[in-house]
């Protein structure tokens, strides 16, 4: 399982950081910065969930 960020459509909003504020932080200048890209199974719902609160669909959970 990999999170990944198209940063074209990121545009900084902090759905996922306030989701999942241990995989997704936003610095100053609302730069995304993914804390962990592979998550353990065990934190699946939980990161699913983070990216698809996304509003712009930038985070994608691929495998
Ligand atoms: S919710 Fe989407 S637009 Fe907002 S910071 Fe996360 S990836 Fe970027």
């Amino acid at each position: 399982m990999r999170i990944t960020v198209d940063r074209d459509k990121c545009e900084g909003l902090g759905m996922c950081q306030s989701m999942a504020d241990d995989y997704f932080e936003l610095d100053d200048d609302d730069e995304l910065t993914i804390l962990d890209d592979t998550p353990a199974e065990a934190d699946r719902a939980h990161v699913f969930a983070a990216v698809q609160s996304c509003p712009v669909l930038a985070l994608t959970l691929e495998g």
